[in-house]
Order: C-alpha cells, then sequence, then structure tokens
C-alpha cells in the first residue's frame, strides 16, 4: 500500500491496516494532506483545515479504538475547540468555536481526529452548497455540476477521497440528497439520536447531525460513535445505542418494504426513475417482499417544510446581533443601526429570504392561516408514516429526483431549487430515519451522475435500515465505481 493509495480507502479498511500497525495515523494524516493538496483546488470541498493540530493528534492516537486514528472531516456548522465555525456565512467568518460539540468529543473518544471543516449552504440552507458565502464546491462526477446541499463540501470530499468520512446535518435531506448526488451513503439518524449540542441550529425540531461515508459499514461505525443520549441536548433520547453494524450481512428474508405510490411523480428523471424500479425487483430477489402504500400527506411536506424550517431559523438566526458572534458593521448610529446594517451586511440572499418568509407566515393575521396549520399538516404526515410502517419495515424511494444539475442551473430560482427535497423534507417532519446508497448512473453530456436509493426506517430502526442498505450495496457494485477525479494523481 503505497501513501498515494490510502486516501481511496473505507474507514472499515483503513482502520484495520492501522489497527495492525502496517501504517502510522501520521502517515495517513500526510497522504490525506497529499492527496486534498491534489484535488481540493478543483473540488473546493474544504473551508478550513487544521493538518497541524490533526498530526500532532495522530501522534498521540490509539489505533485500537473503534476508530483510532481515522481523520473525520467535519460540516461547517458543527462547533470544534479553536477552528472556525462559519456556517458558510459572512456573519460568522471570523469566529473560531470556543468548545467542542458532543458529537465531536464523541468522535474523539472513539480516537478519530476532526481535522477540516466542510463547505455547506449557508447556515445549511440550500440544496446546491452555491448559497455558501465562501465559495463553490464542484461534484467529482462532473465538475460543471453541483455536489447537491446543503452538505456538499463533506459529499464531495468523501467522493474525491479527501476524507474518509465525514459528518453533515439534515434538516431537509442535506445529509442524503448530496450523498446521492455525489454517489455516496448519508444517513440521517432519527430525531434526538445524535445530540446536536455544538451544531448551530437551523430549525431545531428538524435538525440531525449524521455521517456521509463510502459504504454502508463506515456509517455504521460513526454511529457507533456519535448516538446516544447528552445532557446537554434536551432533545438527545434517552434510549440504549444498539451496535449499528451488528446486523450488517443478515439478508433480507421476511423485510417487508413499501414503495410509496405518490413518490413515483411526475418530473422524476427517466433514469433516475429506471435505476429506482431496478433496484426495487433487485431487493426484491434478495428475499425482500415488495408492498405498495400510500403516504396521501406526502404531497403537502414542501409547503409545510417551508413554513416550519423558516419560523424556526429566524428565531435561532436572531442570535446574530453585531453584539455576541461575528461580524459587526461599522460606525453604527445606534442600536437599531447596528442590528439592521450588521444582518443586511452579514447575511446572503437565501438567508434573507427565509427570515422575510418566516416573518410573514408569524405575523398575526397569519401566524393560524400558515404555521399554525404547518404544524397540524406535520403532524397528519407523522400518522402516515406511523400507520405505513404497521405493514412494512422500510420505504423505498429515489434521494432526489434528478442527478446533479449544472451549477448555476437552478440558483436563480428557489422554488426549483425547494423541489429537490421532495423525497427527504418528510422523513424529518416525521422524525425518522433515512439513508441514501449509491444504485446506479445516469448518463448525462458524457459523465455518469450517480443516482441515489432512499431507504426510510422507523425512529430508532436505524440498524435495519443499515442491514437493508448493506444488503443492497453488497449486492451491487455501484459503491465500487470511482469519479474520474479519484484517478488525479501525482505524477
Ligand atoms: N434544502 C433544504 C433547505 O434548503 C434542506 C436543507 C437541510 O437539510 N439543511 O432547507
Amino acid at each position: 500500500m503505497t501513501q498515494q493509495d490510502l486516501p481511496a480507502l473505507s474507514i472499515a479498511d483503513l482502520q484495520l491496516l492501522l489497527r495492525h500497525r502496517e501504517v502510522s495515523p501520521r502517515e495517513v494524516i500526510d497522504a490525506l494532506r497529499a492527496r486534498i493538496e491534489l484535488v481540493d483546488q478543483e473540488i473546493g470541498a474544504y473551508l478550513s483545515l487544521d493538518m497541524e493540530s490533526a498530526a500532532n493528534e495522530a501522534e498521540k492516537a490509539n489505533v485500537d479504538l473503534p476508530l483510532g486514528g481515522v481523520p473525520i472531516a467535519i460540516k461547517d456548522i458543527v462547533s470544534v475547540i479553536g477552528q472556525p465555525c462559519t456556517c458558510a456565512s459572512k456573519i460568522l467568518q471570523s469566529y473560531r468555536a470556543t468548545y467542542d460539540a458532543t458529537v465531536i468529543r464523541k468522535l474523539r473518544a472513539a480516537g478519530a481526529i476532526p481535522f477540516g471543516k466542510t463547505n455547506l449552504d449557508e447556515f445549511a440552507m440550500g440544496s446546491s452548497t452555491e448559497n455558501s458565502a465562501a465559495k463553490l464546491t464542484r461534484n467529482p462526477w462532473d465538475l460543471a455540476r453541483v455536489p447537491g446541499g446543503s452538505s456538499g463540501g463533506s459529499a464531495a470530499a468523501v467522493a474525491a477521497d479527501e476524507a474518509f468520512g465525514a459528518l453533515g446535518s439534515d434538516t431537509g435531506g442535506s445529509i442524503r440528497q448530496p450523498a446521492a448526488l455525489c454517489g455516496v451513503v448519508g444517513l440521517k439518524p432519527t430525531y434526538g439520536r445524535v445530540s446536536r449540542f455544538g451544531l448551530v441550529a437551523f430549525a431545531s425540531s428538524l435538525d440531525q447531525i449524521g455521517p456521509l461515508t463510502k459504504n454502508v459499514r463506515d456509517a455504521a461505525m460513526i454511529m457507533n460513535a456519535i448516538a446516544g443520549h447528552d445532557p446537554q441536548d434536551s432533545t438527545a433520547l434517552n434510549e440504549p445505542v444498539p451496535d449499528y453494524t451488528a446486523k450488517l450481512g443478515n439478508d433480507l428474508r421476511g423485510i417487508r418494504l413499501g414503495l410509496p405510490k405518490q413518490y413515483m411523480i411526475e418530473g422524476i428523471d427517466s433514469e433516475v426513475k429506471t435505476a429506482i424500479k431496478t433496484a426495487v425487483k433487485h431487493l426484491n430477489s434478495l428475499g425482500a417482499e415488495i408492498i405498495e402504500v400510500s403516504l396521501p400527506t406526502t404531497e403537502y411536506a414542501i409547503a409545510v417544510y417551508y413554513i416550519l424550517a423558516t419560523a424556526e431559523a429566524s428565531a435561532n438566526l436572531a442570535r446574530f446581533d453585531g453584539v455576541r458572534y461575528g461580524y459587526r458593521a461599522e460606525n453604527p448610529r445606534d442600536m437599531l443601526d447596528l442590528y439592521g446594517r450588521t444582518r443586511e451586511e452579514g447575511f446572503g440572499p437565501e438567508v434573507k429570504r427565509r427570515i422575510i418568509l418566516s416573518t410573514y407566515v408569524l405575523s398575526s393575521g397569519y401566524y393560524d392561516a400558515y404555521y399554525l396549520r404547518a404544524q397540524k399538516v406535520r403532524e397528519l404526515i407523522r400518522r402516515d408514516f406511523a400507520m405505513v410502517f404497521e405493514k412494512v419495515d422500510a420505504l423505498i424511494s429515489p434521494t432526489s429526483p434528478v442527478p446533479a444539475f449544472k451549477l448555476g442551473e437552478r440558483a436563480a430560482d428557489p422554488l426549483q431549487m425547494y423541489l429537490a427535497d421532495i423525497f427527504t423534507i418528510a422523513a424529518n417532519l416525521a422524525g425518522i430515519c433515512g439513508i441514501s446508497v449509491p444504485c446506479g448512473f445516469a448518463e448525462v453530456d458524457g459523465h455518469r451522475l450517480p443516482i441515489g436509493l432512499q431507504l426510510l426506517g422507523k425512529a430508532l430502526d436505524e440498524a435495519r435500515v443499515l442491514q437493508i442498505a448493506h444488503a443492497y450495496e453488497q449486492s451491487t457494485d455501484w459503491h465500487k465505481a470511482r469519479p474520474p477525479i479519484a484517478s488525479t494523481t501525482l505524477e
């Protein structure tokens, strides 16, 4: 194994080499640094790197721990002590985190090394990473296309072998959709399964942190490290954490999979549709029973989400006032001028759009018509899932209706961008878990663009979702395909 080959390894394979002392954590950090120097000029996955501290940590790493010596990339919305936490916003451009998020503390306890912060849509609002105030991230499969979002930097880094695995956050699809568009695995845990202490809040009733990885086993390994109760996050569930790798390798006999009839809507790309149909047949041939189900209120999910998520976001973003954190407007006339201009100058257009939308839906007179009604419909969406999960173990759908779109293609049309989340958002509203695994390619303009299969599971049923995803993955070759940039090596 040469240094050049190391970055292409999965977490599981890397950890084995580390544990057997075939490579040292320091060699791994050096190999990763070289890889990032080689390809990140083109990809743009990282906003900041702290390779010096990572190298120091590597010297002390205990490789006998489950993630001992494994470097993990972190979406730049999760606090890592001493490192920038910009949320890809001008308003936090000079902010450095003063403490570790619980997930970081837990990753460190498992031996992992957080070494760099990945690009995202500003405050995780978007589906293409184009809303980043810092820079663009390009899709490793076609540099003219978006990596998806909002965890686009994390997904692109993993796909381009610039990270062994990464953390993202998912409020309406931001782990699963970029995973699908970049051809990697992305898991959104159940609401409350992973602590959000130290995650900069977007929509608190929807946000979850989860892994983006090269394969399903790696996602399970990260979940083993980060899941669990946390007294510092009152929404973190106090439920036992299973070993998420335990069911990997079990077959699919006896598993019932639901195919929601509402999810094969018009507007789905024909190659996506074909790939999903083929995946369904394949799952069936592996022993799973396929049952058609109905989720009638799902059609309202996007509308409900954009009312509730924006309302919560505007409350969460109220703290950025130029007094306590980050950017501050110069020479304010008075307090109101300070607040107003700091926010005018510090927030980008999408963040402002959401604050304006939420001010509208929360204003007296419209509160009942929009916010309250959206809350009620959210409850109906939740019940739809609860009913369906009495009949099936998991649900199947595309993750995204389309493969990666071109940079700039949808940026000017927020509604088009919002539709990118049509299959992912309902899971956040219902609080359930979901995963995206690679299931094929679309051929577009001479490029192969990855397609993702989404599996949704009941609350706290991550182990089963991982089991199904793993059985699918291991009996197909999709996860082995590498983007063209993967073959970029030092001459
Ligand atoms: N794309 C959705 C939005 O813009 C979801 C984002 C997310 O999950 N963070 O809100």
